[in-house]
């Protein structure tokens, strides 16, 4: 007999006919005679549907009760799978996270999962009852309702996993696994079987969505093995795991993309100590995370210092910005909206020189201008200018060989 742990997204829990579908699966796998917990993500569009409310009343939402609003879709979900598997005669019972406790920090909207306590849970499935847990939310010290981000709930499922000590953490969602690049883009992108979890952590954090970045922190640190399958079939899907051999013998695994950055440049700004971190502190402080980072080359004692935020956070950071440059005596801030992050990641580009210069050889041909660049120990990343998006995917997917046969 083993613990699994399931987690099904929005997609598979979709509709009243989808729930029933995740619900007989769940009753297979506790039938092959597992302890079952179950972690569901809102129904899909919802959250999207309750993040736009906050927005309609409010230009910036509250974030203690942005927590509140956002969490609610779980709720209904959790519900309606628990009630489903009762009615098939199973014992389940739905927990939200507060039940759990997913014990967590008071970073709304990014809270950080602390600890998940597990007595409860086991005196459940001791008796043998199929716990359906609400992904996605936890709650604070002071007993507030959090949410750890869009996509949270592969997060709680794999944190689940690692408290309870569970054998599997599987996470159905609406594709195959992980693929070598995003299939809608590419038709020869190919299903990875097996992947480090460096290199996922890679991957989920430059814009593949299949995994929210922090489940996979999660897994490597607690060394949980996840296995990403579809709900839709019975298909193996792709292992994300501890890296082995086989793994460094690949110089690219997946190419990645992500629309969802701007670009802020603030522009003749006094070149002198101090002035980098005058321009980010109040941008961190605000828990807003700066990604790409260039500084030009000084012109007499002025530079433009540059670097990318995410979408969600634009008009904060805009106008955090705005005050900073203010502050230093900038000339201006420029926006620009219109950029893709385009990335490469593979383990093997430890060993192996050049696959920097091949990728924005690859790029010139054709006639891709690269406005940022930066790297890793297996990765490469460039801005672009967001219309050569899919462009560039297919010339590096091409020229990387992963359009081949299949690895
Ligand atoms: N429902 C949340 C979202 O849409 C969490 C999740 O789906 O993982 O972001
Ligand atoms: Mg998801």
């Amino acid at each position: 007999m083993a613990l699994v742990v399931q987690k099904y997204g929005g997609t598979s829990m979709g509709s009243i006919e989808r729930i029933r579908n995740v619900a007989k699966r769940v009753a297979k796998t506790y039938d092959a005679g597992n302890d079952m917990v179950v972690v569901v993500s809102a129904m899909s569009g919802e959250t999207n549907k309750l993040v736009a409310l906050a927005n309609e009343i409010a230009e910036f939402p509250d974030n203690r009760e942005y927590d509140v609003l956002v969490a609610a879709g779980e709720q209904v979900s959790i519900a309606l799978l628990a009630m489903c598997l009762k009615s098939m005669g199973y014992k389940a019972k739905s927990y939200l996270g507060f039940q759990v406790p997913v014990v967590t920090d008071s970073a709304h909207a990014k809270a950080r999962i602390e600890e998940i306590p597990d007595t409860k849970m086991r005196a459940d499935l001791k008796e043998g009852t199929i716990l359906v847990v609400a992904g996605f939310q936890g709650v604070d010290a002071a007993g507030d309702l959090t949410t750890l981000g869009r996509g949270g709930s592969d997060t709680s499922a794999v944190a689940l996993a690692a408290a309870l000590k569970a054998d599997v953490c599987e996470i159905f969602t609406d594709v195959d696994g992980v693929y070598t690049t995003d299939p809608n883009i590419c038709k020869d992108a190919k299903k990875i079987e097996r992947i480090s979890y460096e290199e996922m952590l890679e991957l989920a954090s430059l814009g593949a969505k299949v995994l929210q970045i922090r489940s996979v922190e999660f897994a490597k640190k607690y060394n949980v093995d996840v296995h990403v399958r579809s709900s839709f079939n019975e298909n193996l899907g792709t292992m994300v795991t501890k890296e082995d051999k086989d793994m460094e013998a690949v110089l690219v695994s997946g190419i990645a993309y992500a629309k969802d950055e701007v670009k802020i440049a603030v522009m003749h700004v006094p070149d002198k100590p101090g002035i980098a971190a005058q321009i980010l502190s109040p941008l961190s402080d605000a828990n807003i995370s700066v990604d790409m980072i260039v500084q030009n080359v000084s012109e007499q004692g002025f530079t433009d210092f540059t670097f990318t935020v995410p979408q969600a956070d634009f008009k904060k950071a805009l106008a955090i910005t705005k005050e900073a440059a203010e502050a230093i005596s900038a000339k201006e801030v420029l926006t620009d909206e219109n950029i893709s992050k385009i990335s490469i990641v593979g383990l093997g580009m430890r060993s192996h020189a050049g696959v920097a210069t091949k990728m924005f050889q690859v790029l010139a041909k054709e006639g891709i201008n690269i406005q940022m660049i930066s790297t890793s120990e297996i990765k490469i990343s460039v801005v672009v200018d967001s219309k050569y998006t899919e462009l560039a995917v297919r010339v590096l997917h091409d020229a990387f060989g992963l359009s081949g046969e299949a690895k």
